[in-house]
């Protein structure tokens, strides 16, 4: 199965599939998130990406773009558009520069979607000023990327145990630095929800596309 999805082509309609799974699991989600996000920051993380992927599927919907990288740019500029908090200019930063990374190609495999999305998560660290350790959404994206030049399935675990190993950590960077030792013990809200943006890609990924769904 891994090995059958390694060569799978991801076109245009594979990413709006995931961005468009990607609202409908933060709508199932933005709860959690934000209650994360109220033990250590402003209780705000599960309404900001609501909003961001709100607008995301929305855009899509009415303008689906033609290429892999023309989907994850206009997906990038639109949540650095309609959402205030950190996470927003983050996300949207790490779609674009992967959308740009990816370029003008019609169809894109698993090693160059790795590739690309390695080129956004460094684009996130360089915005954001953090490293793997500093209790943020790069606790859960830079072992997602690694994993994923093996396999769908392992950049989902990468990125979950990710997350689930910010909680013993002290936050260095966003607002729940501020608040120095009481951000430790819990787990950190962006890593949460790179993790499900991570795991929804692999459930993508290993679906079938809906006959007649190709453009
Ligand atoms: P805000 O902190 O502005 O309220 P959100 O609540 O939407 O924004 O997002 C908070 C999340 O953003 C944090 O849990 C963390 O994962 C991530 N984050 C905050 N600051 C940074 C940063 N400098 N670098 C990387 N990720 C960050
Ligand atoms: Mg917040």
């Amino acid at each position: 199965m891994a090995e059958q999805e390694s060569g799978q082509a991801l076109d245009a309609a594979f990413f709006i599939r995931w961005l468009t799974a990607c609202a409908a699991a933060v709508e199932r989600e933005a709860s959690r998130l934000t209650d994360l996000d109220a033990a250590i920051g402003d209780a705000d993380h599960g309404s900001n990406l609501q909003r961001g992927f709100r607008a995301v599927a929305e855009v899509l919907a009415k303008d689906a773009p033609a290429t892999p990288g023309a989907v994850l740019t206009l997906a990038g500029r639109q949540l650095i558009s309609t959402v205030g908090g950190a996470s927003g200019p983050l996300y949207g930063t790490l779609l674009r520069r992967t959308g740009k990374a990816l370029g003008d190609a019609a169809e894109v495999d698993r090693a160059a979607l790795a590739d690309a999305l390695g080129q956004g998560v460094a684009a996130v660290a360089q915005l954001g000023g953090a490293a793997k350790g500093d209790k943020t959404m790069l606790d859960a994206l830079e072992p997602a990327v690694d994993a994923l030049a093996t396999s769908y399935e392992g950049a989902a675990r990468a990125a979950e145990e990710g997350a689930v190993a910010t909680t013993p950590l002290l936050a260095r960077k966003g607002r729940a630095s501020y608040l120095g030792e009481r951000s430790i013990d819990h787990q950190d809200p962006g890593a949460t929800s790179a993790a499900l943006l991570v795991t929804t890609l692999a459930e993508i990924a290993g679906q079938a596309p809906a006959a007649g769904s190709g453009q």
